[in-house]
């Protein structure tokens, strides 16, 4: 922007950018699953999505993610178009950008917790000595560095959650999206889950969460809700109640 009203610094690029988005699967007719979403979050955002099952939820985060395309519509990614990138371009904005994290944790069963977040450095090209080392401090910062040497089977729900979010975080991604994260985890470990999202949100990770709880999604900030593939409210709550105080 020039002229007299442009802003002293650049503004930032909004993270996600969705312009009447559509997803269809295939089938005699097409099923129609999202029906023309528009959306937008900007740096640092806290947001909730939330909506019944079979609402859209998952296969909307499968877009933002860039894990799938949509059928019509635009998305941009940190200023990116996707719609104008190569599988290969949008596979390595996907590696570097954005950590994911799902309701079933995904651990390889014969990996530590060091190795399994380890994978999620795969890409980086590091060294296997750097992607370790990395992935220690990560454990350190959602708490397990007393389970460095654990195998999945050797962990509660909640601290394989913590494996699955330290796996997400390690590469520094802009966007930490996360699909029922406490889907499978009792109320304390999901309270637990839930305030360690917020804090990596503190310290500067854009993060979307996707729940069909809608007492947690109150808690956020913003909160967008899904009704049959459409938005059927976005509201920013900026008193919302503190992480894990259920109202
Ligand atoms: P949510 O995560 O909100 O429960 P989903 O996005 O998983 O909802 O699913 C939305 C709708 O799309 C559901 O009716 C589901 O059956 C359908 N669906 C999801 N994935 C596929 C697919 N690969 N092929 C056909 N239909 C699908
Ligand atoms: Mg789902």
């Amino acid at each position: 922007m020039t002229g007299p009203d442009a802003p002293a610094s650049a503004k930032q690029p909004p993270v996600l950018r969705l312009r009447n988005i559509v997803k269809e699967y295939a089938g005699s007719p097409p099923l129609r699953i999202l029906h023309g979403i528009d959306l937008t979050v900007e740096q640092g955002e806290l947001v909730a999505v939330v909506g019944p099952s079979g609402s859209g939820k998952s296969s909307l985060l499968a877009l933002l993610g860039t894990l799938d395309r949509p059928s019509s519509g635009r998305i941009a990614l940190e200023g990116h178009d996707l719609g104008a990138l190569s599988d290969r371009k949008i596979a390595a904005l996907r590696a570097h950008r954005i950590g994911f994290v799902f309701q079933q944790f995904f651990l390889l069963p014969g990996l530590t917790s060091t190795e399994n977040v380890a994978t999620g450095l795969l890409y980086s090209g590091e060294s296997a000595r750097r992607r370790r080392n990395r992935a220690v401090r990560a454990l350190r910062s959602v708490g397990l560095e007393h389970r460095m040497d654990h195998h999945p089977d050797q962990l509660s729900g909640g601290e394989k959650q913590r494996v699955a979010i330290a796996r997400a975080l390690v590469g520094s991604p802009g966007l930490l999206l996360a699909d029922e994260p406490t889907g499978s985890l009792d109320s304390a470990s999901g309270d637990d889950v839930i305030e360690l999202l917020r804090r990596l949100n503190a310290d500067g990770t854009t993060v979307l969460v996707i729940t069909h709880d809608r007492e947690r999604a109150a808690s956020f900030p913003r909160c967008v809700g899904i009704q049959d593939g459409r938005i059927a409210f976005d509201e920013n709550r900026p008193h919302a109640g503190q992480p894990g105080r259920r109202p």
